[in-house]
């Protein structure tokens, strides 16, 4: 992989680990608490998403390969009748082979990626965690942030409204709601978040993404969630869709909390065009080789599409304000620590 890695986390505290004992994890209040939130949260994702006729498709946890736009982190092989094969680390191929079935899809799926040991406590990173990813024939950048938008809002007020005491428990004050549930998410491109964060003396990268500290600036200086647009073409994996009027600028998008919170979400318009592809693999540093179904199925044609995947438990840690992703997590596996 050549992608241009982001992550930084020296600087960072050190944020409280999980239990050893699973028992201990999954009778603690807190735990609790967050869990039932979470189902709120995924329960609001599927009825807003069903609302909006998205089917809900049960997605493979293994295959030949799988996303390599996975920046530092490793994929899992796995031995299948003397095959290599691999753990999903996202639905993104599958997602876009399902709209050969249905115009409008979601699942909600498990990824496994063995993240570098120096992740482990930066408070965000699992080994395995989950992701509600949808992706929608046809669509524009537009209109699939508008989708993102819609399901944050509803998912978010249904929690609310169905949990107070869990939110007094956790101690999360939900009047920081307010914005997020009225107002339209804000929008802004990478270049102008670039320029932002070295005039203000942090050495931002123009080619990777916004490194971890510079998503914390962005995020704390943020009043709701917002969509930072734009990326350059180094920086994400070859199924982004490169913009044809700014070559090198990706049709793309990451969703940021506010409160110092970070990335939510990821998400572009796609690449669907055989011989695209194919270059874009090759500048990624991708062997075309190993992606045979894949390929054969874009050569022979699939719709162009828009789509994104929500980290479920960093989803869940924004909305109750919890101190690190793994406590939004029942069996949480952070990088290199031995657990259930
Ligand atoms: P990515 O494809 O890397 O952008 O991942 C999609 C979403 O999944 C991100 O926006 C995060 O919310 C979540 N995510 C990615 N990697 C991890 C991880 N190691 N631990 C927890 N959540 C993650
Ligand atoms: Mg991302």
């Amino acid at each position: 992989m050549t992608l241009t890695s982001p992550e930084k986390t020296t600087t960072e505290a050190a944020a409280p680990l999980p239990p050893a004992d699973p028992r201990e994890h999954l009778t603690s209040p807190v735990t609790r608490a967050a869990l039932r939130v979470q189902q709120q949260l995924l329960a609001g994702a599927r009825e807003y998403l069903t609302g909006e006729g998205f089917a809900e498709m049960m997605p493979p946890i293994i295959g030949p390969v799988t996303d390599p736009g996975i920046r530092g982190s490793k994929q899992v092989d796995l031995d299948f009748y003397g095959h290599k094969y691999k753990l999903m680390t996202s639905a993104i191929l599958y997602k876009q082979a399902s709209l050969l079935a249905f115009d409008k899809i979601f699942c909600i799926a498990p990824n496994v990626r063995m993240e570098p040991l120096e992740t482990a406590n930066t408070s965000r990173h699992l080994a395995e965690f989950h992701q509600i990813d949808v992706e929608m024939a046809g669509a524009s950048r537009d209109q699939i942030t508008g989708v993102v938008e819609a399901l944050v809002r509803h998912s978010v007020g249904r929690a609310i409204a169905e949990l107070p005491a869990e939110f007094e428990l956790l101690g999360r004050d939900t009047s920081v709601f307010q914005k997020l549930l009225t107002e339209a998410f804000g929008r802004r491109t990478h270049a102008d978040a670039v320029a932002e964060l070295r005039s203000g003396g942090h050495p931002q990268s123009a080619d990777a993404e916004i490194d971890w500290q510079g998503e914390v600036i962005v995020s704390e200086n943020a009043d709701r969630p917002f969509f930072l647009t734009d990326y350059p073409k180094g920086s994400r994996g070859f199924y982004d869709r490169e913009s044809a009027e700014q070559p090198g600028v990706l049709r793309n998008f990451d969703l940021i909390a506010p409160e110092g919170y970070g990335e939510l979400c990821s998400g572009s318009e796609r690449e669907f065009d055989y011989g695209r592809i194919v270059t874009r693999m090759r500048e990624t540093g991708e062997n075309p080789a190993k992606y045979g179904w894949y390929l054969k199925m874009v050569r022979e044609g699939i719709p162009g599409s828009a789509g994104f995947g929500i980290g479920v438990e960093r989803f869940t840690r924004y909305v109750t304000g919890l101190d690190a992703a793994w406590q939004a997590n029942a069996f949480p596996k952070l990088p290199g620590r031995v657990s259930p």
